[in-house]
């Protein structure tokens, strides 16, 4: 039998006992693939029609040769409180796949069993929520869009418990840069174990940030680089309307990927205030908030890294607080970038930001994703598609002239280039969830395909394209336990 290309290592077991619990997830009654990432396993230098033949390595039995499947201890701060005591409640870490070209890739499962750090929780997962993180992350990905990958979703047999009765259990094989989280740093930060800390600052560095092994401000220099990436990050999530609905500090990774697809959901109609998420009554995780908690997360990060850095206190902390001060004008810098971009201006002038947040302040209610894509339209003369969007088009009218004058030739085509036509919109994504809970693929293999083409024309796509229809009402996630 030829082999699935898996070529597995274990640095995490090996370079951070302490910091996880091993076992092996349950072992899947019934275990069957619903999906199989054939695209993303030939990326990683992977068989699919070999990891076609075993579903139980993804719904949870045997495990493949080289794996040590581990739960990972972190902490965090879920909704603003501080927990020290969180983990991978329904996780296991099968190790690190290091594919041909030498990249390292994190694959874990998601819903194959309870573990040490499970607390209240099954340690399972509903189909639903596996294959809505599978659809979200993949379209992510085809966004340009730093994001952990799914490579599966695979039943178990098992029936599992949840509000809405009793559904069909699953688990997602998800492929990261890391599982490295602002919460794993909190972990040892709160347990004052500066060594366990040491050792695991070192780790994230030689996986994301090798060139700063050696230097004296290796410390500094790595959170420096986790602001950059998360800003970025962030800026990218604005600039598509995506709203991730949890991003407490063990929800935040430090590589920059967007990771812990819940209750996350792409917004419509524009509005800054916007929350799906059931338990975000406050709206502290909101579409505009999303900036500020950047930075809350990351002051959380260069806290838990103070033991860590070299110097005397007080100008230790001075540098760090100048640091985190910096963060709302570098998200700025990376928000104006991905607003140029969106917007086809060339080069890069004073006004473009007012040029952009006035844009803002004249589309409240208008859907996010097409204005974009309309706009390039109007960047050719054409403002009909663009018109039907808006009740009251004054406002817009008034700003189109103002960028008019930044445009050039080439400005529509790279306009299509980076603005979606097609986002997950949220009625389809619910229609392809429940379509697939009563054993239907059909619509979630189409969705699928459509979110990852993200761009191009709306002809020929126009059930993907336009915005829920207004009996759709108010879209509500939930947690996906
Ligand atoms: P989340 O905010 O979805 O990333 O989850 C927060 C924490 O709850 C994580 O530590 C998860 O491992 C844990 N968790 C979520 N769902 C379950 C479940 N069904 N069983 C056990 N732990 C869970
Ligand atoms: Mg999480």
């Amino acid at each position: 039998m030829k082999d699935a290309g898996l070529n597995f290592d274990n640095s995490w077991v090996r370079d951070l006992p302490g910091t996880f619990v091993e076992l092996a997830p349950d072992a899947a009654p019934d275990p069957r693939l619903l999906v199989l990432n054939d695209a993303l396993a030939e990326a990683l230098g992977l068989d699919p029609a070999v990891l076609a033949a075993h579903p139980e390595w993804f719904a949870g039995g045997d495990l493949p040769e080289g794996a040590r499947s581990v739960a990972l201890a972190y902490a965090g701060h879920q909704f603003g409180g501080f927990s020290a005591q969180l983990g991978d409640g329904r996780a296991h870490l099968l190790g690190e796949h290091v594919a041909p070209d030498g990249r390292r890739w994190d694959l874990q499962l998601k819903g194959s069993g309870r573990t040490p750090f499970s607390r209240g929780g099954d340690g399972k997962a509903a189909v639903g929520p596996m294959l809505r993180e599978y659809l979200i992350s993949e379209a992510m990905a085809a966004l340009g869009v730093p994001s952990t990958r799914s490579l599966a979703v695979a039943t178990t047999g098992e029936t599992i418990r949840r509000e809405a009765g009793l559904l069909p259990g699953a688990v997602v094989a998800r492929v990261a840069a890391s599982h490295i989280r602002v919460g794993s740093f909190q972990f040892w930060a709160a347990r004052e174990d500066v060594a366990q800390l040491a050792a695991l600052a070192d780790y994230a560095i030689a996986r994301h940030d090798p060139d700063l092994i050696g230097r004296e401000d290796h410390v500094v220099a790595f959170l420096d680089r986790v602001i950059g990436r998360q800003c970025r990050l962030i800026a990218q999530w604005m600039g598509l309307g995506f709203v991730h609905g949890v991003m407490n500090t063990d929800n935040m990774a430090v590589s920059g990927e967007t990771i812990d697809y819940g209750p996350c959901a792409f917004m419509e109609g524009y509005a800054p205030g916007t929350v799906f998420s059931s338990i975000d009554r406050n709206g502290r995780y909101a579409y505009a908030n999303q900036p500020l908690i950047l930075g809350w997360n990351l002051a959380r990060l260069a806290e838990a890294l103070v033991p860590l850095i070299p110097g005397e206190g007080e100008a230790v902390v001075a540098d760090l607080n100048a640091r985190l001060s910096g963060i709302a004008g570098r998200y700025r810098a990376e928000w104006e970038v991905v607003m140029r971009r969106k917007l086809g201006l060339a080069g890069e002038e004073p006004a473009d930001g007012a040029l952009a947040d006035d844009l803002l302040s004249a589309m409240t209610g208008a859907d996010w994703t097409l204005t974009f894509h309309r706009l390039a339209d109007a960047a050719e003369g054409d403002e009909t598609g663009l018109r039907g969007l808006f009740e009251d088009f004054a406002a817009i009218e008034a700003w189109l002239p103002r960028w008019r004058a930044r445009l050039d030739k080439g400005s529509a085509a790279r306009m299509r280039g980076v603005n979606p036509v097609v986002i997950p919109r949220n009625h389809k994504v619910e229609e392809a969830l429940a379509a697939a809970e009563a054993g239907d693929l059909g619509p979630f293999q189409a969705l699928l395909a459509q979110v990852t083409r993200p761009f191009g024309a709306e002809r020929g796509r126009e059930a993907y394209v336009l915005p829920a229809p207004k009996g759709f009402g108010d879209y509500v996630t939930f947690c996906g336990t």
